[in-house]
């Protein structure tokens, strides 16, 4: 069977791992090589880089929890079931890009722009070719050609901006994550730590820009650590939310594409692997695929998007008392895994007990609980 790939990335580079050994697959990748930009903050769970590890050494360091910090700027460290590693994207998709064309062909500068009849359009290099296909994966990230050809529907999309500089990090081992309505519109700003450095970035329903500036200004705990007079790099891109009915005929989507990202942190790696894992199950039954894929995922996304509806919802008032009580209950966090958000269902109960603000915990359940 002859399978088009379209994009070189990670879900592109998996898929053509998994379905390479038992078929004919072609990637294309309209840059000269996988990885660049850079739209990553390359924080995935220790599960998913022992998923990954034998295809690629990229870890960069290792994360032992978050400090969840107040727009106060007082904060709680919580450590989940798993810890987490930040890994380099750069040499991850190049790794996997490599391990992929053992199995598969790579045209690089390739650019697909439309399909039909079984043959897509392809410009490589300049000039237009014609490729027969039996199957395609559409892998080629949130503004899908794939899915524009084949009117797929598209996910909700969320603006992000993200730099690496200098950074006093509270603690070389965790992530820190800032709430509050002047750090995000209805998400958060986070620092992964590095070595003298930390990847600052902030995920927003609208004007990221607009809200790093606030963080590097105005925040009363990262403005003082944030040394943004030298910048090293400054990405822009987005992050989908919502999972589409990714799959038509012979057509799937895969990662970003299909809104495979984790709605409550936007972290897409994790739930690309998986589909790829499944893939390899399933192919060339793409019906099956999507429906291994819900009953393995789905309910884990639906929950997430719970969770990012929460983010809208919550004030900053509501924020500093979440915080401030959540420091008398850090243990309970060790029931919480990163990749899995139905986790907090188990210590539901408990917070109900906990909070002592009627209006809070009416919008937590009402997310939470339904
Ligand atoms: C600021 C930011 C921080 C993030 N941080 C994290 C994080 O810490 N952890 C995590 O797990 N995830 C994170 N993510 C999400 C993660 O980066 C994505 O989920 C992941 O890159 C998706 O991989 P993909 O292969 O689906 O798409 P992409 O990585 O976008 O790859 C798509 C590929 O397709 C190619 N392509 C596109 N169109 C065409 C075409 N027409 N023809 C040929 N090739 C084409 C592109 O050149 C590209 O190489 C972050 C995202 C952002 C924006």
């Amino acid at each position: 069977m002859k399978v088009l790939i379209v994009g070189g990335g990670p879900a592109g580079s998996l898929s053509a791992i998994a379905v390479g050994k038992h078929h004919d697959v072609l990637i294309v990748e309209e840059h000269q090589s996988a990885g660049f930009p850079v739209q990553c903050a390359g924080l995935i769970s220790s599960d998913c880089y022992g998923r990954l590890r034998r295809l690629s050494k990229c870890k960069l360091n290792d994360i032992r929890g978050a400090f969840f910090i107040a727009p106060n700027g007082d904060y709680v460290e919580l450590e989940g079931k798993c810890g987490g590693v930040v890994v380099e994207r750069k040499i991850l998709d190049r790794d996997l890009l490599a391990k992929a064309s053992e199995l598969a062909e790579v045209w690089v500068k390739s650019k697909f722009v439309d399909a039909r009849d079984g043959k897509a359009k392809i410009i490589r290099f300049g000039e237009m070719k014609l490729v027969k296909f039996d199957a395609i994966i559409g892998a080629d990230g949130i503004y899908s050609a794939v899915a524009r050809c084949f009117n797929f529907d598209r996910p909700k999309i969320l603006p992000a901006v993200q730099m690496e500089c200098r950074y006093k990090a509270l603690s070389d081992d965790m992530v820190e994550l800032f709430f509050g309505n002047s750090y995000s519109d209805g998400f958060f700003a986070y620092a992964i730590p590095l070595d003298e450095t930390a990847r600052i970035g902030v995920v927003s329903r609208s004007n990221p820009k607009l809200y790093l500036d606030n963080l590097i200004k105005r925040h009363p705990s990262a403005s003082k650590r944030i040394k943004s007079d030298k910048v090293i790099e400054l990405n822009v891109g987005a992050i989908p939310i919502g999972l589409i009915d990714f799959v038509k005929d012979n057509v799937a989507l895969i990662g970003d594409s299909a809104g495979m990202v984790k709605p409550y942190t936007g972290g897409g790696l994790f739930y690309l692997l998986r589909a790829t894992e499944i893939l390899e199950e399933c192919f060339p039954d793409l019906r099956k695929f999507r429906e291994e894929y819900i009953k393995a995922i789905g309910r884990e996304i639906s929950f997430g998007m719970r969770i990012y509806k929460l983010y809208s919802m919550l004030n900053d008032e509501e924020y500093n008392y979440l915080i401030k009580i959540a420091k008398d209950y850090s243990h309970l966090a060790k029931e919480l895994h990163m990749d899995n958000p139905s986790t907090l269902l188990k210590v539901l109960p408990a917070i109900i007990k906990i909070v002592r603000k009627p209006k809070l915990l009416k919008k937590l359940l009402s997310v939470l609980a339904t």
